[in-house]
């Protein structure tokens, strides 16, 4: 046992805390991730198939990697499938090329954020580039 770690009594105490935290925030996820597929119709907002629950995930519009949140505006609901062929790339990356899959997702993915919403059209005219970098892209915009 290393010097200064918690004794018997203490570790337990502490454990249990952990646990505990572990419960709630795994019982908080599973509650977010049944509202969302509810609020979605369970449907996948990038192929637009109706699938239970199993064979559903949650898929961060902008990932978290990359500074995307836990917020519902945020969080979609995407088959394996579709989740998988995103991968880690925020969904107007993925889908600046894939015109039937963004048509599907701007009809479907109704409560997401409007900022991720513009990125998704703004991706697809090819203006994602200096979108945050350059203050006058917005003139630009046809
Ligand atoms: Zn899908």
């Amino acid at each position: 046992m290393e010097p200064g770690y918690p004794g018997p009594e203490r570790r337990s105490k502490r454990h249990h805390v952990v646990y505990d935290f572990a419960m709630t925030t795994a019982a908080a996820r599973a509650e977010r991730r049944r509202r969302i597929f509810a609020r979605d119709g369970h449907r996948c907002v990038y192929c637009a198939r109706v699938l239970p629950e199993d064979q559903l995930s949650l898929d961060h519009v902008e990932p978290r990697r990359k500074g995307g949140d836990h917020s519902e505006g945020n969080l979609v609901t995407a088959c394996r499938a579709c989740n998988r062929a995103k991968g880690g790339r925020p969904a107007w990356a993925y889908l600046a090329a894939e015109d039937d899959a963004r048509a599907t997702f701007l009809r479907y993915a109704r409560w997401i954020w409007p900022r991720h919403r513009r990125a998704v059209e703004e991706a697809a005219r090819g203006a994602a580039n200096d979108r945050h970098d350059d203050p006058a892209a917005g003139d630009r915009r046809p």
